[in-house]
């Protein structure tokens, strides 16, 4: 990828931005949290990207962010204590856990297949400038390498993705550099998931009812569950020479695969396929069928991929 573009927070800087978001390019934008790396969270490719920028070890799910309270229901269910917070808070740092609706039309890679979705309304009037001229849920994690700190100016998402990613538009340092509070509002009590930049006291006033903790040793990233959404059949991975019966799932090179990851070797082409091909090849192997996947290195989006693939495989 060539330099990534500074662009500047001004009508031609958001169009431009807003251009590259709906060719499936990926735009740090400022929030009033953190930086957020954008992407267009209907777009597999764009989703694989972002993974891909921060060089994430793991597809954990990526939180949606909107302009308009109008577009949340196409996205998920709001109960009326949803609602009661969702009016009370957005736009601002509170991310909502939904039920995903059906045919939602987001990209399996950013609800990681759960039933839930992670949606958010961002308060800084960049954010809302940019999601509101591409008009679509944009998928949005912090503008940094995985592992590093949250960026809170565009100076810091160049020093750590510079190259990485098509632009970033700079809108001056974060207000409140914290990342957004999340709370799980599946259920009839509100769950807090992740302190950040709305406080529990606030939440709690407007609910008039403590949240619920996050239980001790529950799982809290969903792609920490050994055996994740597993094909019914058997799963055996690292297979150059698949056995008679087995389907087989390329990667690269693969005469006679019954499909592929990717048939020219790119990552994040495989990965965008990858929760397409779990659900191909299951439909295709059946209930005791037996799927093969063909090795996929270890680099870079590799390590994501095989750490979904030996979740796939686990014992069950
Ligand atoms: P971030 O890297 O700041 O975007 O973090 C996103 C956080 O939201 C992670 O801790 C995820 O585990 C959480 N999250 C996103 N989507 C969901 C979901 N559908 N259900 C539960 N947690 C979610
Ligand atoms: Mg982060």
């Amino acid at each position: 990828m060539p330099d990534t573009r500074l662009l500047s927070a001004d009508a031609p800087g958001l169009k431009r931005a807003a251009a590259l978001l709906r060719a499936g390019r990926l735009v740090a934008m400022p929030t009033e949290t953190v930086y957020g790396l954008a992407g267009d969270a209907t777009n597999d490719r764009a989703v694989a990207g972002i993974f891909a920028a921060k060089g994430r070890p793991r597809f954990n799910p990526l939180i949606v962010h909107l302009a308009d309270p109008g577009q949340v229901a196409a996205f998920a269910h709001l109960s009326p204590v949803a609602q009661r917070l969702a009016a009370a808070f957005w736009p601002g740092p509170l991310t909502l856990v939904l039920p995903l609706r059906p045919q939602a039309g987001l990209s399996p890679l950013v609800t990681a297949e759960l039933p839930s979705v992670a949606i958010r309304l961002p308060a800084h009037p960049v954010a809302r400038a940019l999601l509101a001229a591409f008009d679509g849920p944009v998928a949005a994690p912090s503008a940094n390498p995985s592992g590093r700190i949250s960026p809170v100016t565009a100076a810091h998402v160049l020093a750590g993705l510079d190259g990485r990613i098509d632009a970033v538009i700079d809108g001056g340092p974060c207000a409140v550099g914290l990342e957004s509070t999340i709370v799980d509002a599946t259920r009839d009590t509100p769950r807090l998931l992740r302190a950040g930049g709305l406080s529990v006291e606030e939440i709690e006033a407007t609910l008039g009812a403590p949240l619920a903790e996050r239980a001790e040793g529950a799982i809290t990233a969903p792609g920490q569950l050994a055996s994740h959404y597993a094909p019914r059949g058997r799963v055996r991975l690292d297979v150059a020479h698949p056995e008679p019966g087995e389907v087989w799932v390329g990667y690269g090179p693969c005469p006679g695969a019954a499909l592929s990851l990717s048939p020219g070797g790119d990552l994040t082409e495989a990965a965008a396929r990858l929760f397409h091909a779990l659900h191909e090849a299951d439909a295709m192997a059946g209930e005791s069928g037996r799927i093969a996947f063909a090795p996929v290195p270890e680099t870079g989006l590799g390590r994501a991929i095989n750490d979904r693939l030996r979740r796939a495989a686990a014992p069950r």
